[in-house]
């Protein structure tokens, strides 16, 4: 059963004197057409239903239902600020997005006007409940009277259906919200975890209690307020961009992020810095967080096509990202470090994307060179031979000796899916240091390619026994990895 239009005139006048603003008085009646919030006095005074109680459209008594969210001096605080912010923050994005935070008392009003009301003016059950299915939510309200105030004063489009990745919050708080709240939660005798209140532990409350209860809580409670709403916090933020691409590694002596201990950075750079720096330069994020499909120990390097990474840019500032741009970045990178390079294009990456490359991580195939000696043997006394036709071994690995400290781990089994072993060119040792020439005869050169997540080196030496079957005990010799490289990473990237 509807309201009748004398019953609505009713309710439209208690509102009133019961210090709702005209806002709050249109939306409790159930107006939904945008343009009588945007101007309620003129809407108020043309129709010919209701009438204004002067006092209830000036700013000076705070709205006792939306404590000034809705109301012009409130209203005016908030796009000044929104103003400042935007403007300090400066972002490039051309579109937003607008939430509210509102504080949770003003759910516990709404009921009780309703309810009050309801008894003032002898409302039937129905009556009540149109009533209260009647009320326009005070964000929409908002939404509807505010956007097109922001979207003048930030000179950026709203946009709800893409919907923009730059979300501006606003926070309300009211100095008295915990009180009024805490009149429910005793009334209840019921105790939230510690003392505290929640937002959902009152809508939950407010669910569980009938009317009848609601009013009588409430019976020594006055609506009026000397109060308005907080401004709190304008919050802006704009959602994370991933770039993706791979990079290469031509030192032996670079970590993959920066190495800090006890808050001190070991070396001057890393990968990371490497690669990040720039992009943070010229798109402006709070922060960054570097992912990589796998990475290299500090004196391992990875040659050829490169290993797979993405960069997640927190809270980005610049965000509109060319070709351009992208290979710009690329050329500065490669011109600045002769340590890393990029050695694909750089791409913005979906979160499909981001899938592959957590995924590929577990799955894919890798190659590697590693540059063996052989301590107790050489050319002339051992065969490589048999390693070139073993296929598929399978080992398992005690978590290495090295790395036992961070991760302790059950023994893992990989398989090593291919060899190839070659004696050394003299013209290959030529970078070593210390080789002496009666030890020339003893290098050779491993190509393997393993699955993912196989501790190389160890299979090489044997981790005294830890890795199981190893090279020594294959080839029944004593031998150590010089030095090792990332040939490929299988995985389709970017
Ligand atoms: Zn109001």
């Amino acid at each position: 059963m509807n309201l009748s239009v004398e019953e609505e005139k009713r309710i439209f006048n208690l509102l009133q004197q019961k210090n709702c603003c005209l806002r709050c008085c249109l939306r409790f009646i159930g107006y939904r057409t945008p343009n009588c919030f945007q101007d309620p006095v003129t809407f108020v005074k043309r129709s010919e239903i209701y009438s204004v109680i002067e006092d209830s459209f000036t700013d000076d008594v705070p709205c006792a239902a939306c404590l000034g969210i809705l109301q012009n001096k409130i209203q005016e605080l908030v796009i000044e600020k929104i103003q400042a912010k935007v403007e300090k923050e400066n972002y490039d994005s051309d579109t937003f997005l607008c939430a509210l935070t509102i504080p949770v008392c003003i759910n516990l009003r709404e009921r009780l006007l309703h309810v009050q009301s309801a008894t003032e003016l002898n409302l039937s059950e129905d009556a009540l409940l149109n009533f209260k299915v009647k009320l326009q939510s005070i964000k929409d309200v908002w939404k509807w009277v505010m956007i097109p105030k922001i979207e003048n004063a930030i000179k950026k489009q709203a946009d709800i259906t893409t919907p923009s990745p730059f979300l501006i919050d606003v926070i309300f708080t009211y100095k008295h919200n915990e009180k009024e709240c805490e009149t429910l939660l005793h009334n209840k005798k019921r105790k939230c975890n510690d003392n505290k209140f929640s937002r959902k532990s009152i809508e939950t409350l407010m669910n569980s209690i009938t009317d009848e209860d609601f009013a009588k809580f409430f019976k020594s409670w006055s609506l009026e307020t000397t109060s308005s709403v907080d401004v709190e916090n304008i919050l802006c933020s704009y959602s994370s961009i991933f770039i993706g691409g791979r990079y290469s590694k031509l030192s032996r002596e670079l970590s993959q992020t920066p190495w800090f201990i006890d808050g001190i950075k070991k070396m001057e750079t890393s990968v990371q810095d490497i690669v990040c720096n720039p992009i943070i330069e010229a798109m402006k994020p709070q922060s960054i967080k570097f992912l990589s499909s796998g990475r290299e120990d500090v004196d391992v390097r990875n040659i050829y096509a490169g290993r797979p990474f993405a960069v997640e840019l927190i809270n980005p500032r610049m965000t509109k990202i060319t070709e351009k741009l992208l290979s710009n970045l690329v050329t500065q990178v490669n011109q600045t470090s002769q340590q890393v390079q990029i050695t694909s294009n750089l791409k913005v990456l979906s979160r499909i994307d981001l899938k592959k490359l957590k995924e590929g991580e577990k799955v894919k195939t890798k190659f590697y060179r590693a540059l063996c000696i052989c301590r107790n043997g050489s050319k002339n006394t051992l065969s490589l031979e048999e390693l070139n036709n073993t296929k598929r071994i399978k080992i398992t690995q005690k978590t290495p000796l090295r790395v036992l400290h961070r991760r302790p781990l059950s023994p893992r089994i990989r398989l090593i899916y291919e060899m190839r072993a070659r004696w050394a060119k003299p013209q290959e040792l030529r970078n070593l240091l210390d080789v002496k020439d009666e030890d020339i005869n003893k290098f050779f050169v491993l190509d393997i390619k393993t699955q993912a997540g196989t501790y190389v080196k160890e299979f090489v030496h044997g981790d005294f026994g830890r890795t199981k079957p190893s090279l020594c005990d294959i080839l029944h010799s004593d031998l150590d990895i010089v030095a090792l490289d990332v040939t490929g990473i299988n995985l389709n990237w970017p």
